[in-house]
């Protein structure tokens, strides 16, 4: 089919809830080709799903080897895969815990608002205070969860129990903790608001004056996860030393294939009626469920996508390409003053403009390149963690060449 034909599909048939452009029908690593056979170099990586790049021949593979074997058999029964993705997910948090498997990162992140709710049910707390600029996914309780006015518009009323505080400010958030607060929920590098970083003395501090107020400390890193900063999670970047007590991740976590987790720590210990119990523990049976969540397939995906991050060091990789990305925007900046910034860490980074980005970023496809909008005025490099250094040059020379057409 042309592009003509599959967007007329689309018109006839397709609920308009996207700004669509491209007819996409073929992807390879980091280039991906459009129904009338023009090639992209692919920097928004599905929106920062994509990490092994198009088709990677270990997703490939392991499609293939598990397809055969057992596509999804329900969790009322035990898969190897689960339990061996689990495994691995815990090793890469670094500290002992349990997962909970589900499809997306909305879903991952409703997990955590239904235990900071059951954390905080006997004492009648039950709010989680996000930050503004946030994102959390599409579903009720995500936008209501989300810092941000234009998610909510025409879907009031939220349900209830979000509050919000100024990103990176602890003073802030401090002030805003009340006595229903449960739980504070935070992306380490804001994702959908501009490619924001948190600070290291931000995320710290959320820790103490979690550890002060008896709330939870929940990381969203949906976006900013799965290798791309140069840790496998984001926060592992900004401050090592600091152990949440729930994470959401999604997204680039099976390359591609549909999944999302949570992680929950097991050393923070919670009061029940039948004693203390690690928190890891406190969704039992009957409390939560996805039918989806976490089939043997999706787990046998992302189980080969972490392993190949690991084995081809994607994330050594992912930093080392950031900071030539970096440079090169920066020399960029010097350039055109249009550029006001230039934020992120490894490979999701935002380039602010002092203006509205649509333009650019339809120009770069146009050339080319292909990057998303974060907000209204950044658009953002998040594509495959496995881009080559000319990868990187090649759509450093796009940006360069549309900026000049300007
Ligand atoms: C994309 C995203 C979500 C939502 O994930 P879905 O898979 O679209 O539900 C949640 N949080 C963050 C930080 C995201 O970037």
């Amino acid at each position: 089919m042309t592009t003509a034909e599959i967007v007329n599909l689309y018109n006839g048939y397709v609920m308009p809830t996207y700004g669509r452009s491209l007819a996409i029908v073929r992807g390879k690593g980091a280039r991906c080709w459009d129904a009338d056979g023009r090639e992209y170099l692919d920097f928004g990586g599905g929106v920062a799903v994509n990490i092994l790049g198009h088709s990677h021949p270990a997703i490939v593979r392991a499609l293939k080897q598990q397809a055969p074997q057992l596509i999804h058999c329900s969790n009322l029964y035990y898969t190897e895969a689960q339990g061996l993705l689990a495994k691995k997910l815990v090793e890469l948090v670094g500290a002992d815990g349990k997962c909970f498997f589900g499809n997306s990162g909305a879903e991952a992140n409703e997990a955590l608002y239904k235990l900071a709710r059951k954390f905080g049910h006997d004492e009648g707390r039950f709010e989680v205070l996000t930050m503004e600029g946030s994102f959390h996914g599409r579903t009720l309780a995500g936008i209501a969860a989300t810092g941000q006015e234009k998610v909510k518009k025409g879907f009031e009323p939220m349900p209830a129990g979000f509050k919000y505080a100024p990103f990176n400010n602890l003073d802030a958030v401090r002030a805003a903790v009340g006595p229903q607060t449960a739980a504070i929920l935070v992306e380490p590098v804001q994702g959908e608001s501009g490619i924001r970083p948190a600070t290291p003395e931000f995320l710290r501090g959320l820790r103490q004056l979690c550890d002060e107020r008896n709330l939870l400390l929940m990381f969203d890193e949906v976006q900013c996860g799965n290798g791309r900063t140069g840790k496998f999670f984001g926060f592992q970047s900004i401050a090592p030393d600091v152990t949440p007590d729930a994470i959401s991740m999604a997204k680039g976590i099976g390359g591609g294939f549909p999944i999302g987790a949570i992680w929950t720590r097991a050393a923070r210990k919670v009061k029940t009626a039948d004693g203390e119990i690690p928190f890891c523990d406190i969704l039992g049976p009957g409390t939560h469920a996805s039918t989806f969540g976490g089939t043997p397939l999706a787990c046998a995906v992302a189980l080969a996508v972490i392993r190949t991050v690991e084995e081809k060091k994607l994330m050594a990789k992912a930093a080392a390409r950031g900071k030539r990305l970096t440079r090169g925007l920066k020399a960029l900046r010097a350039k055109f003053p249009c550029i006001k910034e230039v934020r992120g860490l490894g490979l999701m980074l935002g380039i602010e403009l002092d203006r509205e980005v649509k333009d650019v970023v339809a120009k770069c496809a146009a050339a080319g390149l292909l990057v998303i909008p974060a907000g209204t005025h950044t658009f953002r490099f998040v594509p495959p963690l496995t881009i080559s250094n000319a990868d990187a040059d090649a759509a450093l020379a796009i940006v360069e060449k549309v900026l000049g057409q300007s």
